[in-house]
């Protein structure tokens, strides 16, 4: 039956899935950036979690999360065969997530998490990237945030 299915079958599914989906998502944001003209971004930057695509200068790190393996509160299911290895996996890929971006935050570093199933609308996303680039400027400075987490006060000079 399906739950005896082998490990070496499961994780060379589990491997089809996940890069199927992680190509196609970063290709879809790809070409939602050229088409919208937003330029300065990196992809493969060495930063925890590792974002899909960074602003390296704006400190703006992007992600988009695949339905399937960030648990998507609208299309995010346990598949109904292992389902108790899918419910701890998948609830193990919720927690980091959350702990990835709440360390980033913490850094310095706007978080901006897109949805697979949003990228359809490639003028929304591109709306909400620009904002969040605009508004950079007016951000706390980040020796103050990183100070601040240090319980250091901030003074002044
Ligand atoms: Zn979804």
């Amino acid at each position: 039956v399906a739950e005896n299915l082998s490990r070496e079958k499961r994780s060379k599914i589990m491997a089809s899935i996940r890069s199927r989906s992680n190509k196609d998502t970063e290709l879809a944001l790809c070409l939602i950036l050229r088409r919208h003209q937003i330029t300065g971004w990196r992809r493969n930057y060495p930063l925890l979690g590792k974002p899909d695509f960074i602003f390296l200068k704006d400190r703006l790190a992007i992600f988009v999360d695949g339905c399937f393996w960030h648990f998507c509160p609208r299309h995010g299911k346990f598949p109904s065969t292992n389902s108790r290895y899918w419910k701890a996996k998948l609830e193990r890929n919720k927690a980091r997530d959350k702990h990835v971006t709440a360390t980033l935050r913490r850094s310095g570093w706007t978080v901006l998490r897109i949805w697979e199933h949003s990228l359809t609308d490639s003028v929304s996303i591109a709306n909400s990237i620009r904002r969040h680039l605009a508004s950079v400027g007016q951000r706390e400075p980040r020796e103050r945030i990183q100070a601040r987490a240090k319980g250091i006060s901030f003074r002044k000079v």
